[in-house]
């Protein structure tokens, strides 16, 4: 590999350079959605941090298998281990098949993705379609003696395994912090100790979704999945585990422990996290009545937002944050993204714009630089917004071209096209929102800004009559034209 990339490691805190176990080949695992209500901007920050990453991995050279997995079954409502499965609630209450539930949300949560310009992985995994994957991983942690089977369910002994193994490395937390902030919910009669979590649980009379077992007719532990599928697709040890913080634990901590009772050493070589999004300084949650989804945000029927956002806005918004940082959404913050997109896009669109000259002051070298100075960034543990602030730079230049205050040669400027494409398309996975709402909207401005100039050369030239006539209809229309010193302003009055 030309490139060398250095990723922070959660597990070891630092970043390191990034070795595959399997030179040229990248095995890659992120946790999906848990499919029972519609995509929020807390799952497209996750699916576009790895998908900047599946896509630099691939743009370096490297043959990625990424899987990003559906969970259809086995995430409860608290501590993800314990009360109602979320789907099955859900097909409960709108009198529904679980597996309705799940395909419907699957489809939009699809469609939002298809809309961030976030590529399908790999293989898309369900859990329910890998239970005997799950029940052989059981038994295994079994057999090793980490688990233990009471009344129809299997809990993983935490108090045992740590005595050989220290639960609690990825979250930098020791058993006995973890003892002191658990909670005792329901199930706990059944644990030797309230810190073990369900590696399959015994179902409920009224529980629909359910598989028979060595141990009971029930369900897998929200845990399992992870760790079986990622086994079954990656193998044994594989590169790079990633998902949102709010999974470090229990979540990927619960996985880690898995693998080593089951293999006898880790699996994951790379755990990677992305930061929380809040909105206005908040976390983001359905009871504090913050929560916008996807779709809301691409139609702005949501009362906290003041207009409707592209999904490239959102991505590029995303995207402007270091993927281990806070984002705090705000309809501001998410105007500043909308303008800084369009800067760039502008940009872009100026490239083709420039007439070459057979002699430039824009060189070879500065091309070189900025293209190098972009990998360095994107190297540095996938720094997305130096890259941005490297293009925004380049903007400025192009514009110096575009005003005839430099000049560049045909090659160079073929070279500075590249890079752009590269960058922004290739690896921060930005596209032209030619045709959607945003672009219609600018080229229907554009249109009232051109009926106002031949207004007012129609002025200029004493045809009243046109000048009034073009005045009058777009009156009609509800626009409220303002003549000013230097030319014109609009509105449209709805
Ligand atoms: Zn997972």
């Amino acid at each position: 590999m030309e490139q060398k990339l250095f990723i922070y490691n959660t597990l070891s805190r630092k970043k390191e350079e990034f070795n595959p176990i399997t030179p040229g080949r990248v095995g890659m695992y992120v946790c999906g959605p848990t499919v029972y209500g519609d995509a929020h901007l807390g799952h497209a920050r996750p699916a576009i941090t790895f998908d900047l990453l599946f896509r630099y991995l691939r743009h370096i050279g490297y043959k990625v298998r990424y899987i990003r997995n559906i969970t259809d079954v086995g995430h409860l409502e608290h501590d993800a281990d314990e009360g109602e499965d979320k789907i099955a609630k859900k097909a409960r209450l709108e009198e529904l098949e679980p597996m309705e539930v799940a395909q419907y949300y699957t489809n939009r949560y699809h469609a939002a993705m298809e809309a961030l310009n976030v590529l399908p992985p790999s293989i898309e995994p369900h859990a329910t379609g890998h239970i005997i994957e799950q029940i052989e991983l059981v038994k295994e942690i079994l057999d090793n003696g980490y688990a233990y089977v009471s009344q129809g369910s299997v809990y993983f002994d935490v108090e045992k395994y740590n005595k050989k193994y220290h639960y609690g490395k990825l979250s930098g937390r020791n058993l006995e912090d973890v003892i002191n902030n658990s909670r005792a919910l329901d199930g706990v009669g059944e644990k030797h100790n309230q810190v073990d979590f369900a590696l399959w649980k015994c179902a409920q009379p009224q529980h629909i979704m359910r598989w028979p077992s060595p141990w009971s007719v029930g369900f897998p532990g929200w845990h399992c999945e992870c760790t079986a599928m990622g086994r079954k697709y990656l193998g044994y040890h594989f590169d790079i585990h990633g998902g949102g913080m709010d999974l470090i634990f229990p979540h990927h901590e619960c996985e880690i422990a898995q693998a080593v009772a089951s293999q006898g050493r880790e699996m994951v070589h790379y755990w990677m996290h992305n930061n929380m999004i809040t909105i206005n300084g908040q976390k983001m949650g359905k009871s504090l009545g913050n929560f916008i989804t996807l779709a809301q945000f691409f139609s702005g029927e949501h009362e906290s937002l003041t207009q409707a956002y592209s999904p490239m806005t959102i991505r590029f918004f995303i995207l402007q944050a270091h993927y281990r940082s806070t984002v705090d959404f705000s309809n501001e913050a998410l105007q500043a993204s909308k303008k800084g997109l369009a800067r760039l896009m502008e940009g872009m669109a100026n490239l083709k714009r420039i007439t070459p000259q057979a002699a430039g002051s824009v060189d070879m070298k500065y091309v070189d630089e900025l293209r190098q100075k972009c990998y360095e960034a994107m190297n540095d543990d996938l720094n997305s917004p130096i890259v941005i602030s490297h293009l925004f730079d380049a903007c400025r230049v192009i514009n110096t071209l575009v005003d005839k205050k430099a000049t560049i040669t045909a090659d160079v400027l073929s070279s500075l096209s590249e890079v752009f494409h590269t960058f922004a398309f290739d690896i921060l996975g930005l596209t032209e929102e030619v045709g959607n709402e945003s672009g219609r909207e600018e080229a229907f401005g554009k249109v009232v800004d051109m009926l106002l100039e031949q207004r007012m050369i129609a002025k200029a030239n004493k045809d009243w009559a046109t000048s009034d006539k073009i005045r009058d209809r777009l009156a009609e229309l509800g626009f409220e034209v303002k003549d000013t010193k230097d030319g014109f302003t609009w509105r449209l009055n709805k």
